[in-house]
């Protein structure tokens, strides 16, 4: 399994992922040339992309289907309420748009979409299972409801939020309204919502990106240290349990996670 962060944050996220074979990516809030040429930065070539997974219909996660989806013909998957909130509908290739529902395969790969808390029409986030692995992606998530705890559980690769730090985002120069988004129900998650989110995951070792940060409200050095004391406080060994990288808005970062088979 490869995953690479090609791009995360509130000015675009896409995430390219490997397993088995089936190379798709999730969301594509960036430019099309900018995906293309990330690919191919790590040796990808676009048109071996099997399909685009789509979490919701906000900007920074959907600015680049309509040329992917008219130059390179790519299936785009997700809620029809996702497809109808999209402000890019009318552009988009009708051949090309797949409304899910919970379940769906793609190449050879078993997809699931589960419900999210988000201030969007029916986000969603994705289980993308291989025959032996794992990835997981949750992020613009305000809380971490039981369906998400259950979905992350035994993630090989894990995509998770973790947004802001709280103290910097209640003291910062955001609009009080703007603050009260972010941080309420269907806002998004914090450093330590998500440190909660790992301790309780069920699994042996997982590799974890945390993502879509705020560039306003959290910093690398916080989150790491936010959430990596509250896992040794829970008992859980950086390096041995977990393994974290931050995913950039400006970089791609990647993580291979290779089953030994048995
Ligand atoms: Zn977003
Ligand atoms: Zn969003």
């Amino acid at each position: 399994m490869h995953v690479s962060v090609l791009a995360s944050g509130s000015k675009g996220n896409s995430i390219f992922v490997e397993i088995n074979n089936t190379l798709i990516l999730v969301d594509a809030g960036i430019s099309a040339r900018r995906i293309t040429n990330s690919l191919s930065d790590i040796g990808v070539d676009i048109r071996d992309i099997e399909g685009i997974v789509v979490t919701h219909e906000h900007r920074d996660h959907v600015s680049g289907l309509v040329t992917l989806c008219k130059k390179y013909g790519l299936p785009v998957y997700s809620r029809l309420a996702t497809f109808k909130s999209m402000y890019c509908i009318d552009k988009l290739p009708l051949e090309c748009l797949h409304p899910i529902k919970e379940k769906f395969a793609i190449g050879n790969l078993a997809v699931e979409a589960f419900n999210i808390s988000h201030d969007a029409a029916d986000p969603v986030g994705y289980s993308i299972k291989g025959r032996q692995q794992k990835c997981t992606v949750a992020t613009d998530l305000g809380f971490v409801t039981s369906n998400v705890q259950e979905a992350i559980d035994n993630s090989d690769v894990l995509v998770l939020e973790a947004n802001h730090d709280i103290d910097m985002l209640k003291n910062g120069d955001y609009p009080l309204a703007l603050k009260r988004r972010i941080m309420g129900k269907q806002g998004h998650l914090s450093n330590s919502d998500a440190a909660w989110a790992l301790v309780r995951m069920k699994k042996q070792h997982s590799y974890v990106f945390l993502a879509h940060m705020s560039e306003e409200n959290n910093r690398p050095d916080i989150a790491k240290k936010t959430i990596t004391d509250i896992m040794w406080q829970q008992g859980i060994k950086l390096g041995e349990d977990i393994d974290i990288k931050m995913a950039k808005q400006d970089e791609i970062v990647t993580m291979s996670a290779d089953k030994k088979s048995s």
